[in-house]
């Protein structure tokens, strides 16, 4: 069998060349004689490995000097504790609800400090984005937290909230160089990489220099201090170092397809093409508010689970894999992140057309 149309949300489908390139230099990197998994995270060449990663992802994103860019292990997870432990100066911060990453992340937040749930969409099942634009932000908030694309449920955040003046920290993983971003607005924006940038093992934190601090309880552990790996420029400890190299590879590659505004561009052709064709399927329907549906992850149901079921076996059988829907919504999802072909888009539109026809 040859490679499938993968819609997983993550650890998802990567650019086919990234994987040739990686495939060839898989024995002997470079003429280092060594794969990039054998060679030490001190040696000149890996060093040249991480800094140009970092180099082309500032260059990608636009990010401005007084920026630090983190790369570390733990997932996101990792900082929905790592975040209030090391940003919350008055013990308070306030989270925006909108899916069940949200939610944990406020969850977890509630150990370290007082975590106030500003707004949330949960009353429709996180199906819409709440209105951000007078919330009662506290006086005393250290940062606004949001999780800036529901990868679950299939929402964007299309404008950012009005925190008031207080420091946003985004959770990007699922939208991460999906589009052009003023980095400017944000305090932090973080994210596993495995849904649109590379493969699992690797989170990136962008987060502004004067957010990072030392005056920090006693209790935080050095590897959740994002002054131990700024100082150490992400080699304090060893780093997922293949996982990097990949993500570099992925920069390159974005680099070469005309940056983060022409990813928006094919981006919005695909979503587009699925959109349209859920927006006349009288099977079909996409369960998110249009004005707030995500270019990246699109969940559909038909209303019925069976019929759910049988598109899911139908579609992988036609090379169409992980179309599920998360176990907490149902139905189907589909994740077209930048990797994903428009000819992937078309192959699964087509075979809708098809099933619907052929189910009615
Ligand atoms: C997948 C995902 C997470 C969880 O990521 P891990 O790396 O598994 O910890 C958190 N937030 C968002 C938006 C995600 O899509």
């Amino acid at each position: 069998m040859g490679r499938v149309y993968n819609f997983s949300a993550g650890p998802a489908v990567l650019p086919e060349e990234v994987l040739k390139e990686a495939a060839a230099e898989m024995l002997d990197y470079n003429g280092s004689g060594m794969s990039v998994m054998e060679m030490s995270h001190r040696s000149k060449v890996y060093d040249d490995i991480i800094k140009t990663a970092e180099a082309d992802l500032r260059e990608l994103m636009g990010i401005p000097e007084n920026y630090e860019v983190l790369f570390l292990q733990g997932g996101a997870w990792t900082q929905f504790s790592a975040i209030p432990m090391n940003l919350m100066k008055n013990g308070v911060a306030d989270y925006i609800v909108t899916g069940q990453w949200a939610k944990k992340a406020w969850q977890e937040a509630q150990k370290y400090g007082k975590a106030v749930k500003v707004a949330s969409s949960e009353d429709e099942t996180f199906s819409y984005i709440p209105d951000c634009s007078d919330l009662p932000i506290d006086d005393d908030a250290d940062y606004v937290y949001i999780c800036e694309n529901n990868t679950i449920y299939g929402t964007k955040f299309w404008n950012l909230p009005n925190t008031k003046g207080k420091d946003l920290v985004a959770d990007v993983s699922s939208c991460f160089l999906s589009e052009p971003v003023d980095v400017n607005k944000y305090g932090v924006i973080y994210g596993g990489v495995q849904k649109n940038i590379g493969p699992a093992g690797v989170t990136i934190v962008i987060i502004r220099k004067d957010l990072i601090r030392e005056d920090l309880a006693e209790y935080v552990p050095t590897m959740l201090r994002y002054k131990t790996h700024a100082d150490a420029q992400s080699l304090f400890n060893t780093p997922p170092c293949y996982g990097i190299y990949i993500c570099g590879k992925v920069f390159k590659w974005l680099k070469a397809n005309g940056g983060l505004s022409a990813m928006k561009t094919r981006n919005e052709e695909k979503a587009k093409i699925l959109y349209d064709f859920l927006d006349q399927s009288e099977m079909f329907k996409g369960t998110v508010r249009k004005e707030d549906r995500s270019l990246m992850n699109v969940p559909f149901i038909t209303g019925n689970d069976e019929l759910d079921a049988k598109f899911v076996a139908e579609s992988k059988a036609a090379g169409l894999e992980n179309l599920k829907g998360h176990r907490s919504v149902g139905g189907m999802r589909a994740s077209i992140y930048n990797a994903m072909p428009k000819a992937g888009v078309e192959k699964l539109v087509e075979f809708m057309t098809e099933f619907e026809k052929n189910n009615k």
